[in-house]
């Protein structure tokens, strides 16, 4: 197994203001070719650190891939310092400095005479051309080492990665892929689902498991490793297909959609269509079906109802249902939910109420009760939830709650 280190540079990365996200680019590619990332390292534009940072990365592992810092100014560092650490000398190339010259004619520029300095490799090392910018990569081979150097904008990052060096890491002898794929399930715990699917996971070869709670669904995270893409794939295809069989209808994706867009797809194959009345989530539920592009074909209409008085105005509840069991009821959300229909005829109507806390309460209502209603041509219904978790947790896990419920319901259809 070769192992990978990442040293991001750029003094701006250690401040609160911006995020190293290209080793998280990075780490997602290098493991695609079953390079495992053992350390990232941020480091400022700072010579000695840059230095002493390459220097033990390349004791440690076999590859090690720098981003940033190889701008024209003073305090773009990585070009001049990667070559000390690898005690090379920098070489400049003719051919860079005129591509670069044409380049600034074309914008109707003149070259700025600092951007000489973008035109020193070093010594052996492969150019990584730049279609979007201009500083050049560099890739080299040395002591067994692949050692890869790119520049800091992702935009420019991730073309020259996938176009040079991905296929360059696939070269390699003995090369193994890897491939991912997260099945998700909802209505169900981690516990629960790895007490299902334990056996079969364990008896396939070349793959490797994790299970995770996420905030409102588990996440079954596959990564199958094999000398190639099909078989790796057909890995997954195996495991997947088992794993879904033995958990059923609490697995909403077998490919990491969320269930908006897994919904979405349900409606669109069905042409039916769907409204939203809304109290506790305050229109999250609507924001994450519209988030799906293409919603419009199925969603109609969202209401967020938040007083008594606009659930009787917007969705036709009667005062005596209210003052009889309160908005948070079985009977509101139902009532709720049957008005949407009526108001829209749409062919699915999904209603949310609650309490979201932290304040509210009562002991026959504690904060997290949630009646989630639902109209159909099959008729009204509603169920109760006791959820638990915060102000934020609770109306998150309402509307995946609100969202797990219509999915059922169509499959039940
Ligand atoms: P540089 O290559 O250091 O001149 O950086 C050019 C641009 O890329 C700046 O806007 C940086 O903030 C951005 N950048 C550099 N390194 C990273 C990184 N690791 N993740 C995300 N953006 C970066
Ligand atoms: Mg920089």
């Amino acid at each position: 197994m070769l192992t990978a280190e990442i040293i991001a540079v750029g003094s701006e990365l250690l401040t609160p203001d911006k995020i190293d996200t290209n080793s998280l680019w990075l780490t997602e590619r290098l493991n695609a070719v079953g390079i495992d990332v053992m350390l990232k390292t941020v480091v400022g534009d700072d010579e000695a650190r840059l230095e002493e940072a390459i220097r033990h990365a390349l004791k440690r592992c076999e590859v090690v891939v720098m981003t940033g810092g190889l701008g024209p100014t003073e305090d773009d560092i990585t070009r001049r310092v990667a070559a000390r650490a690898l005690d090379r000398e920098l070489e400049y190339r003719d051919e860079i400095e005129a591509d670069l010259r044409e380049r600034f004619r074309r914008w109707g520029r003149e070259m700025p005479e600092i951007n000489k300095r973008q035109a020193f490799i070093i010594e052996g090392s492969r150019v990584l051309p730049n279609p979007n910018g201009s500083a050049v990569g560099m890739l080299f081979e040395s002591n067994g080492k692949t050692i890869v150097i790119l520049p800091g904008p992702p935009r420019e990052l991730k073309p020259m990665f996938d176009d040079h060096v991905f296929p360059h890491l696939l070269d390699r002898p003995g090369a193994v892929i890897a491939r991912r794929r997260i099945i998700k399930v909802s209505g169900m715990g981690e516990s629960a689902v790895d007490a299902a699917i334990a056996d079969i996971y364990r008896s396939i070869e070349g793959l490797e498991t994790s299970i995770l709670f996420n905030k409102s669904e588990v996440e079954v995270r596959l990564a199958a490793r094999a000398e190639t893409e099909q078989k790796a794939d057909a890995i997954l295809e195996n495991a997947a297909g088992k794993i879904a069989a033995a958990l059923g209808p609490a697995v909403f994706s077998t490919q990491g959609e969320s269930l908006e867009e897994v919904l979405g797809k349900l409606l669109r194959s069905r042409s039916e269509t769907l409204s939203l009345a809304e109290s506790c989530t305050g229109g999250m539920v609507a924001r994450r079906i519209t988030e799906v592009p293409g919603s419009s074909a199925y969603f109609l209409e969202g209401a967020v109802t938040y007083a008594n008085e606009a659930k009787m105005r917007t969705l036709n509840l009667s005062p005596g249902t209210l003052e009889r069991h309160g908005a948070v009821s079985g009977e509101a959300a139902e009532a709720m939910a049957r008005g949407m229909r009526e108001r829209t005829a749409s062919d699915h109507a999904v209603s949310i109420t609650g309490i979201a806390g932290p304040g509210g309460g009562s002991e026959e209502k504690p904060v997290g009760t949630v009646w989630i209603g639902y109209a159909g041509e099959r008729g009204v219904r509603s169920f109760k939830l006791l959820l638990p978790g915060d102000r934020y947790l609770i109306r998150w896990r309402a509307s995946s709650a609100a969202l797990d419920y219509l999915r059922r319901q169509l499959l039940k259809a």
